[in-house]
């Protein structure tokens, strides 16, 4: 229940309650508030606020209870046929069990008995009364009332199998099998789980059911493609038992496609690579992602493995085929490797002040360093002469032989060695050398020489030249 540019607190849910919901249940439904009235809104904070129960207790309100722990059972403002159904189900057995997500624990919930009669006179969610459906709610709870009494014969049948035969899957639970939907959960890992619910509508089976796929870790995109996967997979068994093929039928793709545990991270690295010869493959086979990163005349084909129990171990970077100069790949390819582990190992002198450390997916953070780099270096312009520090041509052998050798120094700008070399045999050299760039302090193996010592080579070589110059005067 949101009104567009509102944000919702306590304070301006009492308001709802007290000045619209009240007046429109008198006026739409006349003898509701005397007959007593059955109440449901979720367990959001907003709801159980002090300010809101009493307003409700004041009512004399009956609360049907929303169970804990379960985001996806039937927020009132999304109350669904089915979802309205499974919970008259659920009380009607009066005891309910919610797998409580990543640990996989049980929580056993007791709700009040409540009949459907009780039901269909008196169930009202805030948006039935306010959006205008004055009669949502009991249509509702007749569609569903007389769907519960009278499930067709093949519907029963097909329950009857689903109880016996959904068990026997492998990593799958089968949680509730009643005449409006099948929910079952698949755990394969701790980040790949799902609950699929198979819906059965009017006319079943000589329709399609409809599939919903929730998931506490997977990608919302990936699960809403997979949902309409099993939609059209459940069409191959019209007028016959679906619900096991579908629930066997993502069991399989989740084995199947082991880069599911990163399918948004894939589609938010596809969106960094939009040059026309770069490339992404997956290969669910062998749980890996090629990228091919392209930039003008140079490349570089990036092999990422997701192992198994992805994302508490990280990826695998691996750079399998390039056209940049050695002493580059080594470097993109250390500091892959390092970002990936960074994301998973807590770093190694830990500041007193940080937040405890949290493991985080490591695939978008290293394919998009190693993007970067592949993207950046070709264009990349020596500090010093002002031209392209690497070669424009891969092929020419320029930037690791001969004078226009390229170096990468501690900052990351490359350089001409030559430009290098004379810049750093130049003074002043007390304060250090810094790079033209940026600014920062360059370090590198060849130069690991004290300003004292560059002062002497310095002045050396100016007396060796005065020397040659009074040699070429005396000449004179
Ligand atoms: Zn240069
Ligand atoms: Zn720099």
């Amino acid at each position: 229940m949101k009104v567009q540019g509102t944000t919702i607190n306590a304070q301006y849910y009492k308001k709802v309650l007290q000045d619209k919901l009240r007046p429109a249940i008198r006026k739409k439904r006349p003898g509701l508030l005397e007959s007593g009235i059955l109440f449901h809104h979720d367990n959001a904070p907003v709801h159980t606020a002090r300010a809101v129960t009493d307003v409700l207790a004041g009512y004399k309100w009956e609360l049907l209870e929303h169970p804990r722990y379960s985001p996806d059972l039937a927020p009132c403002d999304v109350l669904t046929l089915a979802k309205a159904a499974e919970i008259v189900k659920y009380i009607n057995d009066s005891t309910i069990k919610f797998a409580n997500g990543a640990n996989s624990q049980s929580t056993e919930h007791s709700l009040p008995k409540v009949t459907d009669l009780d039901l269909k006179s008196r169930i009202i969610t805030i948006n039935s009364i306010l959006s205008g459906g004055t009669d949502l709610s009991s249509k509702l709870c007749q569609v569903m009332t007389s769907e519960i009494n009278n499930p067709s014969k093949a519907l029963t049948a097909e329950l009857e199998s689903v109880k016996t035969e959904i068990p026997k899957l492998e990593d799958v639970k089968l949680i509730a099998a009643v005449p409006q939907l099948v929910r079952s959960e698949i755990f394969k890992t701790d980040h790949k789980q799902v609950a699929v619910t198979c819906l059965f509508q009017p006319g079943y089976p000589e329709v399609p059911l409809v599939t919903e796929i929730k998931s506490k870790t997977l990608g919302y995109k990936f699960l809403q493609g997979l949902a309409k996967v099993c939609d059209t997979e459940a069409k191959k068994y019209i007028g016959k038992p679906q619900v096991v093929h579908i629930v066997q039928f993502v069991s399989n793709f989740l084995d199947e496609n082991p880069l599911c545990v990163c399918a948004d991270e894939i589609s938010l690295v596809k969106g960094k690579l939009c040059g026309a010869k770069d490339e992404v493959k997956l290969k669910q086979k062998s749980s890996q992602v090629v990228l091919k990163i392209c930039q003008e005349e140079y490349f570089l084909n990036l092999r990422l493995t997701v192992p198994d129990d992805y994302p508490l171990r990280q990826v695998v970077p691996e750079i399998a085929d390039h056209n940049f100069p050695e002493f580059l790949r080594i470097n993109f390819q250390a500091q892959a490797t390092e970002t990936a582990r960074q994301c998973v190992q807590p770093p190694l002198k830990k500041k007193p002040k940080d937040p405890p450390f949290v493991p985080k997916p490591s695939l978008r953070s290293v394919a998009e360093y190693v993007i970067e780099c592949v993207q950046k270096y070709p264009l990349e312009i020596c500090p010093l002469c002002h031209e392209r520090a690497l070669p424009v041509d891969p092929t020419s052998e320029s930037a690791t032989r001969g004078k226009y050798r390229v170096e990468k120094v501690y900052c990351g700008h490359l350089f001409h060695l030559i430009c290098l070399t004379k810049f750093m045999k130049t003074p002043p050299f007390s304060e250090g050398k810094f790079c033209p760039t940026c600014g920062k302090q360059i370090f590198h193996e060849k130069f690991k020489v004290s300003a004292k010592v560059l002062e002497d080579r310095w002045a050396h070589k100016q007396a060796k030249q005065r020397e040659l110059e009074e040699v070429v005067d005396f000449l004179e």
